[in-house]
């Protein structure tokens, strides 16, 4: 399960970010590509990386 914590760990600063009301213009931690797309509907955060791929699901800290 490491890799998953790395992953969930790589994820945390834009997560924060996100939940502080900065949704633009977000770096993918992964490619390093501003092609991060954020979904807020309610409790749920959810982050995809329109380039690589890659995505998040979590529960906004509000
Ligand atoms: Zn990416």
């Amino acid at each position: 399960m490491s890799a998953d914590y790395d992953e969930l760990s790589q994820w945390q600063d834009v997560l924060d970010e996100v939940m502080n009301g900065h949704e633009d213009g977000l770096t993918c931690p992964f490619c390093d590509k501003k092609s991060l797309e954020v979904d807020t509907d309610g409790p749920m955060i959810s982050i995809k990386c329109k380039e690589c791929g890659r995505w998040i699901e979590g529960q906004n800290a509000f």
